[in-house]
């Protein structure tokens, strides 16, 4: 395993091998920093550092994993698999599992995902009275849950929020639901997203214990897009990093993305301020685009008045003009998006996994999504949730739960939801009422239902269907001894494959979403097996905690979930990855830039912020290698009427003489059978002069 440094250049040589001390890179996309970092993690290891002693976060798990999958090649599976890899959410929640009572959790503490904190907070919500009738419509969940959120990830106490002054009606709402709803995660044993950061930031903090323990356990510390940590974030790296402060962190401001989640960019451009010994590398070359991309970048970003001054210089010569395509309207952009990746693939032998269809908002990729289907071409979808943090792989893991985990009653009230079987929160009360009097589970109330008086016909007969699922399912567990077929077959009785159907929309959907529930049940599979091999008993209690935070680690589990499909992504999802052909697409006003910036709504908990979103434009052109497409619709479809569009206003910075424009309308026009449409476009180019 001799580490080959010929592959870097002086300056990523020199963060390589400046292992003592905080050190910074600060450089543009597609410099090398991520490189920096896996090559720095096999040099620590020859120079003897333990795998165990090594700790490496990336921003998502799509990113931390690549990263395990570039190591596994470098070293080996063992090593890579020893190595603390992952992403501030799974190490956090590693580290609580590990030592669960010094973070103050139950030893069988629960994850919340995003759709259990927002059912907590309407509760909580509807305990004040400020739920239901009229109020109901007048709060909007998610600005509340990102209030709170954005609190806590500021060290912000319930007792400090409700101190403070508040703007709008939503901080007010907020800090009234703060306080109770820590309380009532405390009862349920459980922590949310924010918590698996923030109580490891306080621990580390306040138990001297816990703080030399980990400290002599986490020795060497790489943070990659270090300019999207927030205030708890930095924190943890301070904390965990000690007098010793072998911290490394690499980043580029002019891709911070997450200010609107809390992110400080003042974390990577004052890091010499909480690392006042640290040193600072730049990377020039741009090693991955082709010269036009990386004037595009360059000649965009430059507007963002807030910045540190770089600029990427290109190592790769040639290349073509980024083309910039104007579609007639919405349906014709994305007809002529699923064209050309058809061409792509079938004529021109492009691989499906070197394209990505990139994009602002999630919405925009169901468009896409149907036409990739109508072409019959395979693709995977990044961002908005991670796989396993889907909802319908999560209520397919909640019945899973309530089949061999019937305790758990946030499971239960999830399952008892999906599909929904007349059950109304009269009834939960009456449910849960009657099991902390006798002292049970949700789920054996809900056996016993026939006992509790005031149910409704409707809701009763839904709940004794449910108890008799369950028993079913719990009986041909028990008598198989493995998980998957009584689950399959759980899932198929109650109805959630033809839920899911309903809700996507269309088959297409429909068929992608139903993927997430047909990955869960092999990596349940899998995991039986493994469990199985080892000689021992499935301990199903892991398998949640892994479904939980962190992501089946199966080798080569990345790069086959990537093999022989085309990537849609969110610009969010698609930080710090690249492919040959990109295609970036809606680039007009209200969509990039995002309308929240135009015209804040007051739910928008942070409004939007124009140089945020040309980051976020710059991030996109910047994961293209070889080829960049940037389309456009004059206009859309709204609400039944077509809709002029106005074309980003990012695009009037690209430069004329790197681009070329692609307009459908005309340039297409031959390519239509329709012999009138030609005579028309003879015609027309006659009276051109052309
Ligand atoms: P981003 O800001 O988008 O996260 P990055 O700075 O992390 O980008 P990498 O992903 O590490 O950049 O590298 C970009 C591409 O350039 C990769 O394909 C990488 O293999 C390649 N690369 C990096 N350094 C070199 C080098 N010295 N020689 C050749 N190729 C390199
Ligand atoms: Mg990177």
């Amino acid at each position: 395993m001799a580490l080959d440094l010929s592959g870097l250049n002086p300056d990523q040589r020199a963060a390589v091998c400046a292992t003592e001390g905080p050190l910074l890179v600060l450089a543009g996309a597609g410099s090398g920093k991520t490189r920096v970092i896996t090559h720095r993690v096999v040099y620590l290891l020859e120079r003897g550092v333990a795998p165990g002693n090594i700790v490496a976060l990336s921003f998502t798990n799509k990113a931390a994993d690549e990263m395990r999958e570039r190591l596994m090649k470098m070293t080996s599976k063992a090593v890579a698999d020893a190595l603390v890899l992952g992403t501030f959410h799974s190490v956090g929640a590693a580290m609580m599992r590990e030592q669960p009572d010094q973070f103050g959790v139950p030893k069988k503490f629960g994850i919340l995902d995003q759709g259990d904190v927002y059912g907590l907070v309407r509760a909580v919500l509807r305990d004040l009275g400020l739920h239901g009738q009229g109020a109901e419509r007048r709060f909007d969940l998610g600005a509340i849950v990102q209030r709170i959120s954005l609190w806590k990830n500021d060290f912000v106490s319930p007792a400090d929020a409700q101190g403070l002054y508040f703007e709008t009606e939503y901080d007010e709402a907020a800090a009234a639901v703060y306080g109770p709803y820590e309380e009532r995660l405390r009862a349920l044993g459980a922590v949310d997203f924010d918590d698996l950061i923030c109580r490891v930031a306080t621990t580390l903090e306040e138990n001297a214990e816990a703080r030399a323990y980990w400290q002599g356990k986490f020795r060497y510390l790489m943070v990659d897009e270090y300019q999207d940590t927030n205030r708890a974030q930095l924190e943890v790296v301070r904390r965990l990093a000690g007098e010793r402060e072998n911290v490394c962190v690499v980043g580029d401001d002019d891709q911070a993305i997450y200010g609107w989640r809390g992110a400080k960019v003042a974390n990577i451009l004052g890091f010499d301020m909480y690392f006042k010994r640290a040193q600072t590398i730049k990377l020039e070359q741009n090693y991955r685009s082709y010269a036009p991309i990386c004037r595009c970048a360059n000649a965009v970003i430059r507007r963002n008045t807030s910045r540190h001054e770089k600029e990427l210089v290109p190592q790769r010569r040639g290349g073509d003009k980024v083309t910039l395509v104007v579609a007639p309207d919405g349906d014709q952009e994305a007809r002529w998006i699923g064209r050309t990746i058809y061409r792509e693939i079938k004529e021109r032998g492009t691989k499906p996994e070197d394209i990505a269809v990139l994009y602002r908002s999630a919405k925009q990729c169901d468009a896409i999504e149907a036409l990739l289907q109508e072409h019959g071409l395979a693709y995977r979808i990044l961002g908005g949730q991670a796989f396993y943090d889907k909802k319908q792989v999560k209520d397919a893991l909640a019945y899973l739960k309530v089949m061999i985990a019937p305790k758990d009653d946030l499971a239960t009230r999830r399952a008892l939801d999906v599909p929904s079987r007349g059950v109304g929160l009269k009834t939960i009360e009456h449910l849960s009422e009657f099991a902390r009097h006798r002292n049970l589970s949700l789920a054996e109330a809900i056996h016993r239902s026939d006992e509790i008086a005031d149910i409704p016909s409707r809701a009763a007969a839904g709940l004794r269907s449910f108890s008799a699922a369950i028993k079913r399912a719990q009986a041909h567990f028990y008598s198989s001894g493995s998980a998957v077929a009584p689950l399959q077959g759980l899932l198929e009785g109650v109805g959630l494959r033809e839920y899911v159907l309903k809700e996507a929309g269309s088959e297409a959907a429909a068929a992608a979403r139903w993927d997430g529930v047909v990955w869960l049940l092999e990596a349940l599979g899998r995991f039986e097996q493994r469990a199985r091999a080892k000689g021992g008993h499935v301990r199903y209690n892991d398998f949640f905690q892994v479904m939980n935070a962190s992501k089946d680690k199966d080798e080569g589990d990345e790069e086959d979930a990537a093999r022989g499909k085309v990537t849609l992504s969110t610009l969010h999802s698609a930080k710090g990855l690249e492919w040959p052909l990109v295609l970036l697409i809606g680039c007009e006003e209200g969509i990039m830039p995002h309308k929240r910036v135009s015209a804040p709504r007051i739910s928008d908990a942070i409004a939007g912020d124009i140089e945020e979103e040309r980051r976020l434009f710059y991030v996109g052109i910047t994961r293209a290698r070889d080829r960049l497409y940037i389309t456009r619709a004059a206009t859309r479809l709204e609400r039944g009427a077509e809709v002029p569009r106005k074309p980003s206003r990012f695009l009037d910075d690209l430069p004329e003489a790197d681009i070329q424009v692609h307009d459908i309308a005309r340039d297409e026009r031959l390519g239509h059978d329709n012999i009138a449409s030609m005579a028309e476009a003879f015609l027309a180019n006659l009276a051109k002069g052309l």
